[in-house]
């Protein structure tokens, strides 16, 4: 009989990756996945931010909890830093103008703790942040400062690297099939052999309701939700240094990425799981949104692209054993904030596996606000 793994996580995403590296070596681990590549799906197609505001409560102190690790790793884990200061700048129309001001106060007044205030801007201040911002648009800004690019790709390697180094075996080009439970264990089929593990941790991310099906379990409503970006260049504005600009009620984004501007229509269309591409109305949304706010002439899209952000029924992310099916273990629905939350997430779902006490930055969250168990019929 081939070797009896402890666990095998189906998933190379950011998700399962940072439960490979936090299980610190304490479990035999195999990792799962389906595509040639880490990352494909979700994680490759994030918008890259890090914000503690903004957030549910939960999801904010995931996000908070998750922030020293972000700011200064373990040595050796990236050869650059995984967060770069970005800085958000809301904006409003005038309809909106009284709204942003009450967001304002109330980010003023719960503001996470030890970030810089944020700043409300007129027009003009606003416009020396982003110089191509329409005057005749904007109304009214707020500056935070607390937002960062996040390295993803370093991110996840780092994840995978320390995973590795630690003894787990990732396997790519690994799609699971099936799963039957035999003699305390699961034998796993994948399209690259059988694969044998006591437990399963299901962190494929968009596909985590048909993955827990082929172990026997009932779907917990985790829908993946597309969402859609475009690249456009805009010839004349150095980039560098511009911050990413929200909408007050995000209804669109845009961001310097790659020397371009990235903008999202912040779509969220429940889908069955794929491989999302973009749809030609989202794309057209996104260049009318910009058009719409900036000076700027949308004439070309350089690139367009579309990835899952995936949800359960109350946006909170899913992390325990499942209190159906033994020996599976659920570890999904990370929305949209499955990067800046990935070290809390995976130190989590490490903890609860090896039966271990919350070590010191998640000490504070009570795991089972994320147990199964809410969503389980
Ligand atoms: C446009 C966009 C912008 C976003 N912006 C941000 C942001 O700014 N900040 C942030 O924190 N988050 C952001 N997100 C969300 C973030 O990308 C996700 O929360 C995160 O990547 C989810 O990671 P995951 O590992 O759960 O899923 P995935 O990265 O999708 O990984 C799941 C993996 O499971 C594999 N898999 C599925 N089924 C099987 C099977 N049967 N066998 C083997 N493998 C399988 C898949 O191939 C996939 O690689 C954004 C997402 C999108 C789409």
């Amino acid at each position: 009989m081939s070797e009896v793994h402890d666990i095998a996580i189906i998933g190379g995403g950011i998700t399962g990756a940072s439960l490979a590296y936090f299980l610190q070596g304490r479990r035999s681990v195999v990792l799962l996945e389906q595509e040639t590549a880490l990352g494909f799906h979700s994680t490759g197609r994030s918008a890259a931010e890090f914000t503690r505001r903004f957030h549910s409560p939960e999801v904010g102190r995931l996000t908070q909890a998750s922030a020293d690790f972000m700011m200064t790793p373990p040595p050796g884990f990236a050869e650059i830093d995984l967060l770069r200061p970005r800085g958000n700048l809301l904006i409003a129309d005038a309809e909106k103008a009284g709204h942003l001001r009450t967001v304002y106060d109330t980010e003023r007044a719960n503001a996470p703790k030890d970030t810089p205030p944020v700043e409300l801007l007129n027009v003009e201040q606003a416009m020396e942040k982003v110089p191509f911002l329409d005057p005749g648009w904007v109304s009214v800004a707020f500056y935070d400062p607390d937002c960062w690019d996040v390295e993803v790709e370093i991110l996840l390697q780092g994840y995978a690297r320390g995973a590795k180094s630690q003894g787990a075996a990732f396997q790519q080009s690994a799609s699971v099939t099936g799963a039957v439970r035999e003699n305390g264990h699961w034998v796993i089929e994948t399209s690259a052999g059988e694969i044998r593990a006591k437990t399963v941790v299901n962190a494929s991310g968009g596909w985590a309701d048909p993955a827990a099906g082929i172990l026997g379990a009932a779907p917990l409503g985790i829908t993946p939700h597309r969402r859609t970006a475009i690249s456009v260049k805009v010839p004349g504005h150095d980039l560098t240094h511009m911050p990413e600009v929200n909408e007050i009620d995000e209804l669109f984004y845009f961001k310097p990425d790659a020397g371009q501007l990235m903008v999202s229509p912040a779509d969220e269309t429940p889908v069955d799981p794929h491989d999302a591409w973009p749809e030609e109305l989202d794309v057209a949304y996104a260049a009318h949104y910009l058009s719409e706010c900036t000076t700027l002439e949308v004439t070309h899209v350089a690139h367009s692209w579309a990835g899952l952000r995936t949800f359960a029924p109350d946006r909170l992310p899913v992390i325990g054993f499942s209190g159906q099916v033994e020996g599976l273990f659920w570890l999904a629905g990370v929305g949209g904030y499955g990067i800046q939350t990935s070290p809390a997430v995976g130190q989590i779902a490490a903890a609860l596996l090896c039966d271990a006490p919350m070590p010191d930055p998640i000490a504070g969250i009570d795991p089972r606000l994320f147990s199964p168990s809410r969503l389980e019929r």
